[in-house]
């Protein structure tokens, strides 16, 4: 999948889909977590990804698919051993996402010591909202980030609460990975995650940015 980015005149192809686990303590701790020293990074498939207005498949492996509302960083240039003092001039939008975690095969998968990428990785499990230009969005690390599940708040964060900035995790990331024009982090989700079911309507926002909107189905 391509996604068409303000300021780009040809689509950015999504390489990699960077995550960002426990990036909130109070989310650390609704899920019995320690908060981490350093970023914790897990990856899904671009394959996941699906834009605004589509729907959210609930896979039969699954009983329990949680909502995780996240800010999401588009990469614009990409780069190697970024300094920290440069990371934001790497970044060519925002956007409100979520990172769609099958919690039963997460909880199994830990237990096991298995990783995540079946848990976190199938199908339309990290939808991507409109993408606005970094001008047009310069309060992302002061924004409140919400989740609605037909019309009712589930999440209700602030990215100021972010253990690692985005700054920071673009660092991080590109001292493991090369970070290439189109990838996305994902940034952590705040407190508050629940199941989502067949039929609910989801509404992810973050302060600032449009709203992104999904269907639940199966
Ligand atoms: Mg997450």
């Amino acid at each position: 999948m391509t996604i068409d980015v303000p300021g780009h005149a040809e689509p950015l192809r999504p390489g990699k889909l960077l995550c960002i686990g426990r990036n909130y303590a109070e989310h650390a701790a609704e899920m019995k977590s320690e908060v981490p020293d350093e970023p914790m990074v897990f990856l899904k498939p671009s394959t996941a990804l699906v834009r605004d207005e589509g729907t959210v498949v609930l896979p039969p492996q699954s009983e329990e698919v949680h909502h995780e509302v996240e800010l999401v960083a588009v990469i614009g240039t990409g780069g190697k051993n970024i300094a920290e003092a440069d990371a934001l001039g790497h970044v060519t939008g925002y956007a409100a996402g979520l990172d769609m975690t099958a919690r039963d095969l997460q909880r199994e998968a830990k237990e096991r010591r298995h990783p995540w990428s079946v848990a976190k990785g199938f199908d339309t499990f990290a939808p991507l909202g409109p993408i606005a230009p970094p001008q047009e969005a310069p309060g992302v690390q002061e924004a409140a980030v919400r989740l609605l599940v037909n019309g009712e708040t589930r999440q209700d964060g602030h990215t100021r609460h972010m253990i690692f900035s985005v700054a920071q995790l673009v660092a991080y990331c590109s001292r493991v990975f090369t970070l290439e024009a189109g990838d996305l982090i994902y940034t952590g989700t705040p407190e508050g995650v629940g199941p989502v079911e067949d039929g609910d309507q989801l509404e992810a926002r973050v302060e600032g940015l449009p709203p992104l909107r999904m269907d639940v189905g199966r």
